[in-house]
């Protein structure tokens, strides 16, 4: 009974910069539990590289070339899936961080640029394909927020970012409440520092690396399954009474 709720066979599962990293990771997770996985993302070689991939594994996959933050694009995108029965799942994933400027230092450029994927790019996806959820009374959302949502990281300086994934954040309890009723869940993941190519900066730099790692309880950065097998439970209905939860996941680094 209690396995059977992981089961996603039969919906189909958008994952937006789905080619590399956590959002790869999402999309093995919830394609090997079944779902149809559509890799949402912004480079076409990266896009085929992480359907190839993922059909290697067995995994019923399909790519799309995807701007987040291009609403346009992603309102059509939204209609192509729904002529072929509509996504039950949609893991908002892209994002991006351009971490060490300092606020005082931060241009308009700059700000814009992670404001407009992280926080514009999840809205116009959440829009898109939420009122197509809504139509038919059934999706799970899940975004992908971070711990910086909640804490100011140290030492990087990255006000930019931190201020758009607490709005994630809040943007992922909001739409949950207004949708509660409507039978589609929004809930976000928050994690801790994760070995990605987003990390890559700080991972390469001893002295910030351990920063990081003394400030965090379990004394260790995470890996990209450790957070998709999280998306993977909130995407079933596993998590079925689950909605606006921001789920930390951060090897205790919130605790102190
Ligand atoms: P990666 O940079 O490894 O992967 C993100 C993917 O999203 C890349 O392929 C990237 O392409 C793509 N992307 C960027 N902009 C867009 C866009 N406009 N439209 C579509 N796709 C886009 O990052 P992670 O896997 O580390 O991060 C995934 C998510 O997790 C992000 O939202 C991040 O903020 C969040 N997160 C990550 C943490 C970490 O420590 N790694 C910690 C907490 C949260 P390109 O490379 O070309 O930019």
């Amino acid at each position: 009974m209690y396995l059977e709720k992981l089961n996603l066979k039969g919906r189909t599962a958008v994952v937006t910069g789905g080619g590399q990293g956590i959002g790869f990771a999402c999309a093995q997770a919830l394609g090997e539990a079944g779902a149809k996985v559509v890799v949402a993302e912004l480079l076409a070689d990266r896009v085929e590289a992480a359907v190839a991939q993922l059909r290697k594994l067995g995994i019923d996959a399909s790519g799309e070339r995807l701007d987040v933050t291009d609403s346009a694009a992603v309102e059509a995108l939204a209609e192509k899936i729904e002529s072929s029965g509509g996504a039950q799942i949609l893991v908002n994933n892209a994002g991006v961080a351009k971490s060490d400027v300092r606020a005082e230092d931060t241009s308009d450029e700059h700000w814009r640029f992670h404001m407009s994927v992280n926080l514009d790019g999840v809205f116009w996806c959440c829009r898109a394909f939420g009122k197509r959820m809504l139509t038919r009374r059934r999706g799970a959302i899940v975004n992908i927020g971070s711990m910086s949502g909640f804490i100011v990281n140290k030492p990087q300086e990255q006000a930019f970012y931190n201020a758009s994934k607490a709005g994630v954040h809040h943007l992922t309890r909001s739409l949950a409440a207004e949708w509660a009723d409507r039978g589609v869940r929004v809930n976000a993941v928050a994690p801790t520092y994760i070995e990605t190519p987003l990390t890559k900066f700080g991972m390469q730099d001893a002295e910030m690396a351990k920063v990081w790692i003394d400030m965090t309880p379990m004394g260790r950065v995470g890996q990209p399954e450790e957070i998709a097998s999280v998306v993977l439970f909130l995407a079933s209905d596993a998590a079925s009474l689950m909605t606006g939860s921001i789920v930390l996941a951060d090897g205790g680094y919130c605790c102190w």
